[in-house]
């Protein structure tokens, strides 16, 4: 199938690790042109030498930053004279105890995971609106949908859910679709860095770290393992892609089966 995104120009936040890595090589393998951001400068860098035959800026973005954010749309429209697609990637998560659970932590990960989509979307659409076309992927999670005990994720990767619902309305006149992909639980260094969620899951059931992912695996998904990367990468890309351009305003689960609702 022609995808049609050869040339286009995306962008995709938090590309230097996990999920939005995939992503950033996925795009790559359609011939798209790459505009990527995250915090971590060194990670982009790495991932900028892996990547043959196509265009890539990269750039230390904060995306919990307004003027981060604005200055980082300018220079990709600058360097390459358009945006086409962009990828809402980056976040985190964190367990921890309902009643205790920091307000501060709650707040930031609004910031990053809520405020930062709309921000980043807000800047985009004039883009989109002078191509005439436009498509934007978030990628919330099952969480945001069914409860995963993370109080603050689940609230806010429902948020994304909804954000994606409205825009998704307020952009069908200007020719740009807008998604959510809902991935169950992912091979990242989110689950596999030191004292991350496999580290928390671990500590919460008396496992070690491998041990706990696997059995969380195993209790909770019908497929019985995480998804990799590669595997959210695909579905992001065929929602912003030419043939999938009528497809809007979907939250679509890539969980092994995991959520059980049929919407
Ligand atoms: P990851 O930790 O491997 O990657 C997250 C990336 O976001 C990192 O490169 C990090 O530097 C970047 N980032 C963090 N804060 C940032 C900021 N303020 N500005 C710019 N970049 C920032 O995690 P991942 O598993 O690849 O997660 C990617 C997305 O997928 C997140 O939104 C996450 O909530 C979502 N998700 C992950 C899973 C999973 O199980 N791994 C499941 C569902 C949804």
């Amino acid at each position: 199938m022609n995808l049609g995104l050869k040339g286009r120009v995306v962008i995709v936040t938090g590309a230097a690790s996990g999920i939005g890595k995939q992503i950033a090589l996925a795009y790559a393998k359609e011939g798209a042109t790459l505009a990527l951001a995250d915090i971590n400068l060194d990670g982009l860098k790495k991932l900028k030498k892996e990547i043959k035959d196509v265009d890539v800026y990269v750039e230390k973005v904060d995306v919990t930053d307004a003027e981060n954010c604005a200055a980082f749309v300018k220079n990709v429209v600058k360097k390459f004279k358009k945006i086409d697609v962009l990828v809402n990637n980056a976040g985190t998560a964190k367990m921890g105890d309902m009643e205790t659970f920091p307000e501060t932590t709650f707040r930031a990960h609004a910031e990053l995971m809520m405020f930062a989509p709309v921000r980043l979307t807000n800047l985009c659409i004039p883009h989109f609106k002078k191509n005439g076309w436009g498509s934007v992927v978030n990628i919330a999670s099952i969480f945001g949908k069914q409860p995963g005990g993370l109080i603050s994720y689940d609230t806010i990767k429902a948020a994304d859910i909804m954000i994606t619902k409205d825009y998704s309305s307020y952009c069908a006149p200007f020719n740009v679709n807008v998604n959510s992909v809902c991935p169950g639980p992912v091979d990242t260094p989110l689950w596999h860095a030191d004292g991350q969620l496999g580290d928390q899951l671990a500590s919460a059931t008396g496992m070690k770290r491998d041990e706990a992912i696997d059995w969380f695996a195993k209790a909770n998904i019908p497929m019985g393992r995480y998804a990799k990367p590669e595997e959210i990468a695909s579905a992001v890309v065929f929602l912003s892609s030419e043939p999938a351009h009528y497809i809007t305003g979907v939250a679509l689960n890539v969980d092994g089966g995991m959520v059980k609702s049929t919407l």
